[in-house]
């Protein structure tokens, strides 16, 4: 029987955790239950404005693969826009959630329970647009799993199909130290989100709730150009990276990059 934990056991060293598997038991009931309050949805709303619908309305694309459904909120957003969607995740946990989300604001996400790493077999079809936001793609340690999961996602859309894909400024954080405006994304101002500790092979993130109640994540920090590299190497033809929701160029010091990667 499956037994849901609330509590995150990262052994007696964490910061020696750097496995890609981990984000399974990373994500236990306590954290989901607070990840809404982490990220405020109507705050990221504000923050997020129209950009993701404008980018797959500009394409003409209709049906789209949230690969990292996370709570919902992506997913909801755009089937309130009339997007054709379909909601992946690889843990259970996150995807009841998003389900429960999808009832409080009347639509009804059909969710698949799977893993990028073999997204295919459990995912029928080929759609227009995939996304992997929020930070997600960070969760993969071994550079082997990434690109699995870019090759996975590559065939998964049709031919001329784009994959949006976003990541912190991971470059800031490794060259210059944490200096986030949490504007975008964990913008509940009322939890802490920062790194406790920043190597080359390993961003460890704890995020303090109101109540006290700490959790962490650990994530791999990708650089910008690197991400670039796997996308294009996974055969992405074009590749444009937006800094926190603007054009190329126009915001130099973001917190967040957005790549959309073409396929044709
Ligand atoms: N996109 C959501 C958001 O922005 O709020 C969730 C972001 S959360 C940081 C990352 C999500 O990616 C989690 O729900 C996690 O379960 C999922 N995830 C991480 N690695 C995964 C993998 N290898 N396969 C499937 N899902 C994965």
């Amino acid at each position: 029987m499956f037994v849901p934990t609330t509590t995150q056991d990262y052994g007696d060293n964490p910061i020696k955790v750097r496995e890609t598997d981990t984000y399974v038991t990373e994500y236990v009931r306590g954290f989901v239950e607070k990840w809404d309050e982490l990220i405020d949805w109507n705050q990221r709303a504000r923050s997020e404005g129209r950009f993701f619908i404008d980018v797959l309305k500009a394409r003409g694309k209709e049906s789209v693969l949230d690969v990292a459904a996370g709570t919902g909120f992506h997913s909801v957003q755009l089937l309130k826009a009339g997007f054709d969607v379909t909601s992946v995740d690889g843990s259970a946990e996150m995807l009841a959630k998003a389900f429960d989300n999808g009832c409080q604001h009347d639509v009804v996400l059909k969710t698949i329970h799977a893993d990028w790493r073999w997204l295919n077999e459990s995912v029928r079809g080929k759609f227009d647009a995939i996304i992997c936001l929020g930070n997600s793609f960070t969760h993969l340690f071994d550079e082997n799993d990434r690109r699995r999961a870019l090759a996975e996602f590559y065939a998964a859309l049709k031919h001329d199909g784009i994959l949006i894909l976003d990541q912190r400024n991971y470059d800031r954080i490794l060259d210059e130290g944490f200096a986030s405006k949490h504007k975008y994304y964990y913008c509940g101002d009322q939890v802490t989100a920062e790194p406790v500790h920043v190597d080359d092979g390993l961003a460890r993130f704890e995020y303090v709730f109101p109540d006290a109640s700490r959790h962490n994540l650990n994530m791999f920090p990708l650089r910008k150009n690197y991400t670039r590299k796997l996308l294009r190497q996974a055969g992405f033809q074009q590749i444009h990276s937006y800094g926190d929701f603007q054009e190329e160029g126009e915001e130099t010091d973001p917190d967040f990059f957005i790549h959309v990667a073409e396929k044709s």
